[in-house]
């Protein structure tokens, strides 16, 4: 905690704080420090500000900065912070900004020409990403889908093709909702992923397939309760009409050039692998 309280916060800064996003104990050791040093704390809920920082031993003067109003928070803040002063922004739990309020403020303080700095910390999505075990070296945060079922569904057709792990938010009384509009726009064996209440006491991450998720919801009442991140499986590789029509384009130029030719062209018409048409193509010629 000393060398912590050793680095340099400078003043006129912005600091974006993240906070827990269940247990108390998943706060930083610089998050601590920075809640205690800065002039005023701007935050989504007073109430819920207040009862964190106490948790912590601290009092500070807070400022309310909710998506109501956060443009007219933000002109205060940069006030403030011309002033000199060190203001941290913190939002409910998690990650300020990330399906939260905060990015105007950041966004009206970095025009100002002041600086911002991350203080990073728990984040819902990342956390559930971690404990997922799928695999796959990218992810597209998609926080909370449409409440309407046809914006709902729009925007699961505009997802269906990502080979990325698709990333949600949902409440719980949208959870079965949810899971049967995932069910009807995607593959059903893609796997699914529901973290819910992650560092709470009832915490739970299941994984299962899109076909197999309405049943395990349905199971125990208490699988629909909690805050939830669902995570699914991106886009299964090549869909079948991609190879079909890649073998249509192989199957013409073999009639009109060699082997070896017709593969590579095959390769530069789709974008698929020469090996594999290459494959393809002795197969086709050898009557596979
Ligand atoms: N800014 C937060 C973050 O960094 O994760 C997210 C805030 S967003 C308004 C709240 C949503 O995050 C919840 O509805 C739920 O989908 C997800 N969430 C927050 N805490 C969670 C937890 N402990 N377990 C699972 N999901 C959680």
């Amino acid at each position: 905690m000393q060398d912590v309280a050793h680095q340099v916060y400078p003043p006129s800064t912005l600091y974006v704080v993240a906070t827990p996003i269940g247990n108390a104990g998943d706060i930083t050791l610089r998050a601590v420090n920075v809640l205690a040093l800065a002039d005023a704390v701007a935050c989504e809920d007073t109430r819920n500000t207040a009862q964190l920082l106490q948790r912590y031993g601290l009092h500070k003067e807070l400022i309310a900065a909710h998506e109501h109003n956060e443009r007219e928070a933000a002109e205060k803040l940069v006030e403030r912070l011309r002033a000199g002063q060190r203001i941290a922004l913190v939002s409910d739990a998690g990650t300020p900004a990330v399906s939260d309020p905060g990015a105007r403020i950041v966004d009206a303080v970095r025009a100002a020409g002041l600086r911002v700095t991350p203080l990073p910390g728990a984040s819902a999505a990342v956390s559930a990403l971690s404990a997922s075990g799928l695999i796959g070296d990218r992810f597209l945060f998609a926080g909370f889908l449409p409440a309407k079922a046809k914006q709902r569904e729009a925007a699961l057709m505009a997802l269906k093709p990502v080979a990325a792990t698709l990333v949600f938010y949902e409440a719980p009384h949208r959870i079965l909702e949810m899971t049967d509009a995932l069910s009807a726009t995607l593959e059903a064996g893609r796997q699914v992923v529901f973290a819910r209440e992650l560092t709470k006491l009832f915490e739970e991450v299941h994984r299962c397939t899109l076909a197999e998720a309405r049943a395990w919801l349905e199971a125990d009442a208490n699988r629909q309760k909690g805050e939830f991140v669902v995570l699914v499986e991106g886009a299964p590789p090549a869909a079948e009409g991609d190879d079909a029509e890649a073998e249509r384009i192989l199957a013409i130029l073999l009639e009109e050039c060699p082997l070896k030719q017709a593969a590579a062209l095959a390769a530069k018409i789709t974008g698929k692998k020469k090996n594999a048409l290459y494959e393809r193509a002795l197969e086709i010629k050898g009557g596979g």
